[in-house]
């Protein structure tokens, strides 16, 4: 049972940095966010009443650059959660190459419960909470689980109206009409897709067409699903909060995402045009996606997924990590004694921070790049990342967990080396001649 995410995130960070051989201090650095802001958000009700919401934003690191990562909207987020997913983002940002530390940022919310007038008055009340805390230069947000472009739009309308400023760097996500980068929606599922299909030529015995069951069927998964549905997949399994389906022959997960944008339940159709119609199918409680016999599972719902409540169901030879942390560190364990190949969140999840630096980029030069521009760079920097963990897997590394944190924490390593470590001041008494 995890009781603390940030605590098995730390926990994984000691293990991982130890097995990386990088010096103790990069493993210390690494166990303390640098600053973490809690505030209570008044939001008047479309009734007129006045609800207050919890509110957290944690810059964890900001030695490579200054903070980047999401907010999510969600009922059970808290401070726990989110130093937990700055902790990973500061990992991630290193590990594929990006000028930035990490940070992260949540509401704790039920979205589903709430208009959207409410939504943008919680939006706009959590920058003005956070006025002073995040801005172009330091801790730049993105959208994470229930927040999407429209609420980067209403984020960044706020912080200019407090600034009295046009800001467009102040947070990625942004919908392309209010400056926000082409191929941001799908940055993140397509990154994954990228690094799978790379992986998966490295595991003949998979076949032509593995079969894939995804947990999680939102924003990033379909996206993901829908490329390898292009390549050959044959995406057998979905589920969302609600529950899952099953079918042998495998789901047309195009219908299924526009039929799920409108009702907001997933259903087993296909459609051709306007015409759909229902497909054969197992209905299924969403939990029993984990002991399905697949090749590949992708989890893309929220972290602490796997546990060892759930470990030993697993049957997929590979699993996906689009979610930040949804598998336990006591789960990978035993995973990893079944032989079971992860594909780590730091690497698989990346593509959508990797597009939110182009935004900002983008942004901040004013010059903006067409869609095939920013999906030729995100692969480019996506297979590039892959084949260097790869490398270091096969060289140094177990696990391609463990390679990612031994890039990662090495960067990290470099920057604080420039800094000067203990080994520097102590062997240092006079200042080094100026050349
Ligand atoms: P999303 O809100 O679009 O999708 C999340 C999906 O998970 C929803 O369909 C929801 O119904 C489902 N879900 C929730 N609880 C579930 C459960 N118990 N069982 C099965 N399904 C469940 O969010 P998203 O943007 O697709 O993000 C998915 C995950 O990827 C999150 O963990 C997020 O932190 C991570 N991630 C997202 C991005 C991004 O750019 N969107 C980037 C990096 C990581």
């Amino acid at each position: 049972m995890v009781t603390s995410v940030f605590e098995d995130a730390k926990q994984r960070l000691e293990y991982l940095g130890n097995l990386s051989e990088v010096r103790p201090e990069v493993i210390e650095l690494m166990k303390h966010p640098s600053a973490s802001k809690i505030a209570s958000l008044p939001v008047r009700m479309d009734d007129g009443s006045t609800r207050y919401f919890p509110a957290y934003r944690c810059r964890y690191n900001d030695i490579l650059g200054p903070g980047k990562g999401g907010i999510r909207f969600h009922p059970n987020t808290d401070l726990d959660e989110v130093q937990a997913l700055a902790l990973w983002m500061t990992v991630k940002c290193a590990l594929v190459g990006l000028p930035f530390g990490g940070a992260k940022g949540g509401v704790e919310i039920d979205p589903k419960a709430h208009s959207q007038m409410e939504i943008e008055r919680v939006s706009r009340a959590y920058i003005r909470a956070m006025n002073g805390f995040i801005g172009p230069d330091t801790d730049i947000p993105a959208p994470d689980v229930y927040t999407n472009a429209r609420i980067m739009g209403w984020m960044r309308d706020e912080y200019e109206a407090i600034h009295q400023i046009k800001a467009p760097g102040v947070i990625t996500g942004k919908p392309t009409a209010l400056e926000g980068s082409e191929g941001r929606e799908q940055a993140t599922g397509l990154g994954a897709f990228f690094c799978l299909d790379k992986l998966i030529k490295q595991i003949p015995s998979l076949g032509e067409s593995p079969r894939v069951a995804i947990q999680g069927f939102g924003n990033a998964a379909y996206h993901m699903a829908h490329a390898l549905k292009k390549k050959g997949y044959n995406i057998v399994a979905l589920s969302d909060s609600k529950g899952a389906i099953y079918s042998e022959e495998g789901f047309h997960v195009d219908s299924i995402w526009a039929e799920k944008q409108q009702s907001k339940s997933l259903k087993a159709i296909y459609c051709e045009g306007s015409v759909c119609e229902s497909v054969p199918h197992k209905a299924m409680e969403n939990d029993e996606i984990f002991g399905l016999d697949v090749d590949i599972l992708i989890l893309a719902a929220l972290e602490n997924s796997v546990t060892e409540e759930n470990v030993e169901d697993i049957k997929a030879k590979v699993i996906v990590e689009v979610a930040n942390g949804p598998v336990s560190l006591a789960a990978e364990k035993i995973l990893d004694e079944k032989g079971v190949v992860i594909l780590p969140d730091v690497l698989a999840n990346a593509g959508g921070v990797v597009v939110s630096y182009f935004e900002w980029a983008q942004n901040k030069s004013a010059l903006y790049w067409t869609l095939t521009e920013v999906l030729e760079r995100l692969q480019q920097r996506m297979e590039d990342s892959f084949d260097e963990v790869w490398r270091i897997h096969q060289n140094h590394c177990h696990t391609l967990r463990q390679a990612a944190y031994k890039k990662a924490l090495n960067r990290l390593e470099d920057a604080l080396i420039a800094q000067g470590t203990k080994d520097y001041f102590a062997h240092s008494q006079h200042a080094e001649p100026s050349s």
